[in-house]
């Protein structure tokens, strides 16, 4: 028999990484929500290479202490949680303190980081998991963070990502629902050096949509507000026209984090029935407010599913009220576009 032995830090990294990061995408998701955690009001993504060889994303948030900087790569270290039952009430993205570890066991990291309380910035290279260098810069208060050769140790995961193309499409949509996630921040995502989206962080959604999409889609929305015992959902809902071939328009949010969600898909599916023809799915972007106590969002490292503990509810007032304002549109057939 083999003797059962405890793998190395490195090695438990690496397995563990696998989870929290599978592609260009999950790395820009993971580092946005970081920076939205960090109270940032203007972030930028910038990408080379469908973001397989080079990643940076700067934020102008709090920055991370220098004490702190080795900490904040180590596996589980977090400052959002300190005990499990801070986790009925996290209003932070992040809570797993798994994303800077994953991310650096499988790639090459530049950070470059100032708080407002340290006199000066610090520079911290790790490849690999590998602290590499650490110095005192001048920097501006904030974070930016450069991912490099992603999954250059791990060639078995690096066969599996696909064009750069198709890698960065995803990355630009995934930065796209990040942006009408937080109306409130000033987004600009950058590809190849040419700028492909920039929000203006007004806090408007529509505005936010047309700065993501265009006229031809916010002409064809209507706003959408419904209520539950302890939840609120508002945001708004496309004509059927808008209809598509896949649930790419299909966009919802609880409590600012974008999921994806069997029960929400369903509602919304289901109150849009009459109206679309089978294998059509329609344009939503709602934003859920609900008490934290009623949902679960650490079903998966990625925390994109969710549970919700009234289930019915949701549904019934979802389904219901996109049924109830579609049949408004037949009553007005044009919603005029005020801007
Ligand atoms: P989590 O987000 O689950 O806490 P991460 O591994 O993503 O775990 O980050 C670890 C810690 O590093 C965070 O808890 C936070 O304190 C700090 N951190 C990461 N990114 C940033 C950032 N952009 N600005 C400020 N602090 C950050
Ligand atoms: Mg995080």
């Amino acid at each position: 028999m083999p003797e059962i032995k405890l793998l190395d830090q490195h090695t438990i990294n690496k397995i563990a990484a696998g989870e929290v990061v599978e592609r260009p995408a999950s790395v820009v998701k993971e580092l946005v929500e970081n920076a939205i955690d960090a109270g940032a009001s203007a972030i930028t993504v910038e990408i080379k290479e469908g973001g397989i060889s080079f990643i940076r994303i700067t934020d102008n948030g709090i920055g991370i202490p220098k004490k702190d900087i080795q900490t904040a790569f180590v596996r589980h270290s977090t400052s959002k949680i300190k005990s499990i039952e801070d986790l009925m009430t996290v209003s932070s993205l992040g809570f797993r303190g798994e994303a800077l570890a994953s991310i650096a066991a499988v790639s090459q990291i530049e950070v470059i980081t100032k708080t407002y309380d340290d006199l000066t910035g610090i520079r911290y290279v790790i490849e690999g998991g590998q602290e590499m260098s650490m110095e005192e810069i001048g920097c501006p208060e904030g974070t930016t963070i450069i991912i490099k050769n992603l999954f250059y140790n791990t060639p078995a995961r690096k066969k599996f990502l696909k064009k750069p193309a198709t890698e960065g499409a995803h990355i630009s949509e995934f930065v796209n629902k990040l942006a009408l996630g937080h109306m409130g921040i000033s987004f600009k995502f950058i590809y190849n050096n040419a700028i492909k989206l920039h929000t203006s962080g007004n806090n408007v959604l529509k505005d936010c949509i047309l700065n993501v999409y265009d006229k031809e889609i916010v002409k064809n929305i209507m706003p959408f507000a419904v209520e539950g015992h302890d939840f609120d959902i508002h945001g708004f809902i496309g004509k059927p026209q808008l209809c598509r071939a896949n649930r790419t328009y299909e966009t919802y949010y609880i409590n600012g984090r974008y999921v994806k969600s069997k029960l929400m898909m369903r509602a919304i599916e289901d109150g849009y029935k009459t109206k679309l023809t089978v294998h059509k799915y329609p344009f939503v972007v709602l934003h859920m407010q609900i008490n934290p106590d009623l949902i679960d969002v650490n079903v998966h490292p990625n925390k994109m599913e969710i549970r919700f503990h009234n289930e019915m509810e949701i549904y019934e007032v979802i389904k219901n009220g996109i049924h109830q304002h579609l049949r408004q549109v037949d009553l007005i057939p044009e919603v005029p576009f005020d801007k």
